[in-house]
C-alpha cells in the first residue's frame, strides 16, 4: 500500500503528494512568494522575508500547491458548504486522491511517509484560505498519529491506509455534554463482553461528527481506577448497529464544519479495537499526543492572522474617507504596524516550537503556552483588522467576518486557555 510518488526534484525525497498544476490563470495563493526566492530582501514586508524556521524547500514547495488547490477547487465552493453546514463526503475523497490526507503517516501503512511539517502546511493553508470546515487537519495531524504511534500493528495496517485515502474519515470523541475540561470524569462506559466490549454514553462537539465513519471515543473501562481506567476504543460506525448521530450543531464560527452529538446505545466492539491492545493507557495515549493538537491550534492561529492583515492592508489602500485612502490616515498605519508586529512575534514563537516538535522535544507547557497565546492574539488581531473595515466589516461577504467569528472557538477548544495555562503552570 506504500505511496510514495513524485520526487520534487533531483535528491528531494519522494512524498505523496501530488503537486497541483492547476488551471492556466489560477487564484492567487495568499502566499505572496516563489519557493525558491523567499531569502532576498525587499522594501515591501511579506511573508518571503521571514521565512519559518522549520520549512524545508520542499515544504514551501507543497505549500504553494495545496494553496493553490485550495484557492482553485475548493473557495468557490465554500459559501455554498457554510449554508449547508457541511463539507461534502466527496471532498474527503478529493483530499485523498489529491495526496492531503494523511501526509505525516509512514509510507508503509499507506501514508506519505513525510514529517508533522508536511501536515501542517495543509493545516496552515486551509486555515489561510477560510474554509470554515475544514477537519482533514484533524484526520491527519491529530487521529492517524494515535494509531501510528500508539496503534498495534495490526491496527495500522486494518485502519491507516484507507485513512489515507479517505475513504475512512475519522473524528476523536472526548468530550461528553456533562464534562469537557476534565476528562477524567467522562461517563461514556465500555463494558467487557467476552471478545467484545458494550459501548454506552454520548458524546457532543464532535468534528467531523456527520461524516466520519472511524470514530477514537474515549470511554472508562473501569469506574473506580482515575486514570488508569480510560481506554481509547476504536469504533467503525458503518456496521455498528446502536451508534446514532445528533444533531449537527448550529455554531457562532466554522459553519461548515460538521461538528455534532454522537451517541453510543450497547454498540459491541471487537475487543481488538482497543487502541494499543491493552486497556488502562487511554489517558496517557492522551497527554502523549495532546501538545501536537495544541501546537495544530497554533498554527492555524498564526496563517488566519497573516490572512487578516493582508486582507485588511488591501482594503485600507483602496478604500476612501474624507477624500483619501484610509492608510493614509495615522491610526490606520500604527494599528497595522502593531498587528504585524503582533504577527511576526506568534509566528516566531510558533516557528520555534515547530523546531523543538521535529526535533521531538516539544513539552507540553509551551504546546499549552503555544495555543493559549497565539490565540489570544489572534481575537486581538480578527477585533482590530475588522474595525479597519466599518460596517463591511460585520457582513459575512467579507472574509474579515469570518476570520473573525472562526478565531474566536480557537481559545475553546483543544482544551480551554484557561486548563493550558493550569497546565504551564505547572512547570514554572
Ligand atoms: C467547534 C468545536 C469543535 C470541537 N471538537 C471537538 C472534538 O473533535 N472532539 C472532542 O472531544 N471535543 C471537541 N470539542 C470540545 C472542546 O474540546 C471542549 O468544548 C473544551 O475542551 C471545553 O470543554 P467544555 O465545553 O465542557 O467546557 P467546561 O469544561 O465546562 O468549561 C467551562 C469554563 O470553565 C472553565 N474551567 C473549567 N475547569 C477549570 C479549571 N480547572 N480552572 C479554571 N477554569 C476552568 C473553562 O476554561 C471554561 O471557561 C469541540 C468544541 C468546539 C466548540
Amino acid at each position: 500500500m506504500a505511496r510514495r510518488v513524485l520526487p520534487l526534484a533531483p535528491g528531494a525525497m519522494g512524498r505523496a503528494f501530488r503537486l497541483y498544476g492547476g488551471p492556466e490563470n489560477s487564484a492567487p495563493t495568499g502566499l505572496d512568494h516563489a519557493p525558491t526566492t523567499h531569502t532576498k530582501p525587499s522594501r515591501t514586508m511579506s511573508l518571503p522575508q521571514f521565512p519559518s524556521a522549520w520549512m524545508t524547500e520542499e515544504h514551501r514547495t507543497l505549500q504553494d500547491s495545496v494553496a493553490r488547490f485550495f484557492n482553485d477547487r475548493w473557495v468557490p465552493q465554500s459559501a455554498a458548504w457554510r449554508e449547508a453546514g457541511i463539507m461534502p463526503r466527496s471532498t474527503w475523497n478529493e483530499a485523498g486522491a489529491q495526496g492531503l490526507l494523511c501526509l505525516s503517516t509512514p509510507a508503509e501503512y499507506g501514508g506519505g511517509g513525510g514529517d508533522f511539517g508536511h501536515d501542517a502546511v495543509v493545516i496552515m493553508e486551509a486555515s489561510r484560505a477560510n474554509l470554515s470546515g475544514y477537519g482533514g487537519g484533524l484526520h491527519s495531524a491529530i487521529v492517524a498519529p494515535y494509531f501510528f504511534r500508539c496503534g498495534t500493528d495490526e491496527q495500522k495496517q486494518r485502519f491507516l491506509p484507507r485513512m489515507a485515502t479517505g475513504e475512512l474519515v475519522s473524528a476523536i470523541a472526548m468530550t461528553e455534554p456533562g464534562t469537557g475540561s476534565d476528562l477524567q470524569a467522562v461517563r461514556t462506559f465500555a463494558r467487557r463482553d467476552g471478545d467484545h466490549f458494550v459501548i454506552n454514553g454520548a458524546k457532543t462537539f464532535i468534528t467531523n461528527g456527520q461524516n466520519a465513519n472511524l470514530i477514537v471515543v474515549i470511554c472508562k473501562t473501569e469506574r473506580d481506577a482515575g486514570a488508569k481506567g480510560v481506554s481509547l476504543l476504536l469504533v467503525e460506525t458503518d456496521d455498528a448497529p446502536g451508534f446514532r448521530r445528533g444533531r449537527k450543531l448550529d455554531k457562532v464560527g466554522l459553519k461548515a464544519q460538521d461538528t455534532s452529538e454522537l451517541f453510543f446505545d450497547d454498540v459491541r466492539v471487537p475487543a481488538a479495537n482497543v487502541l494499543g491492545g491493552a486497556t488502562g493507557r487511554g489517558f496517557f495515549q492522551l497527554m502523549e499526543q495532546l501538545p501536537q493538537e495544541r501546537l495544530i491550534i497554533a498554527l492555524q492561529g498564526v496563517a488566519a492572522m497573516e490572512r487578516a492583515l493582508q486582507e485588511t492592508l488591501a482594503y485600507v489602500k483602496q478604500r476612501q474617507a474624507f477624500g483619501k485612502p484610509l492608510w493614509d490616515f495615522q491610526n490606520t498605519r500604527f494599528k497595522l504596524a502593531e498587528v504585524q508586529s503582533t504577527v511576526l512575534a506568534t509566528r516566531a514563537f510558533v516557528d520555534a516550537c515547530m523546531v523543538s516538535h521535529l526535533a521531538g522535544e516539544l513539552d507540553a507547557a509551551r504546546a499549552a503556552l503555544a495555543k493559549s497565546w497565539v490565540s489570544e492574539q489572534e481575537g486581538k488581531v480578527m477585533d482590530e483588522c475588522l474595525q479597519l473595515f466599518g460596517g463591511y466589516g460585520y457582513m459575512m461577504e467579507y472574509p474579515i467576518a469570518e476570520l473573525y467569528v472562526n478565531a474566536r472557538v480557537q481559545r475553546i477548544y483543544g482544551g480551554t486557555n484557561e486548563i493550558m495555562k493550569e497546565l504551564a503552570s505547572r512547570y514554572m
